[in-house]
């Protein structure tokens, strides 16, 4: 598309508004996007904590497979609904909102290498 507007996450219409983010074209795509978001993460999080806290039953159970399985159907719902379109943050942007957020903290090795432009760890 050669506009130079933005499209939605949510719908993909054209962003002719000058709106804050220019991520969404109404309050109505952004809550319904966020929702999802939400919705999913709530079914991710009890998951990913067995995962790690639990790991032999975890790992009895596959629940890594089972984790990549329902990662796997909400990109296919995601293709489905909304083709063409990224419905996930990029990693880079993922890893820089939690450090954002004071999640993650600044010093991490991960993080720096954000920063730094450089691969991290070694
Ligand atoms: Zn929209």
């Amino acid at each position: 598309m050669t506009t130079g507007h933005p499209c939605c996450k949510e719908c993909g219409n054209r962003i002719t508004a000058l709106r804050r983010s220019k991520a969404f074209c109404s309050p109505q795509c952004r809550q319904t996007f966020n929702n999802r978001r939400m919705a999913r993460g709530a079914e991710l999080y009890d998951l990913f904590r067995a995962l790690r806290r639990e790991r032999s039953e975890a790992k009895a159970l596959n629940l890594w497979t089972q984790i990549c399985r329902l990662e796997k159907t909400w990109q296919d719902q995601d293709e489905a609904k909304r083709p063409g379109r990224r419905s996930y943050t990029a990693p880079r942007k993922a890893l820089a909102n939690l450090v954002d957020k004071g999640s993650i903290p600044r010093g991490e090795t991960l993080v720096r290498s954000y920063f730094t432009g450089r691969s991290g760890g070694r």
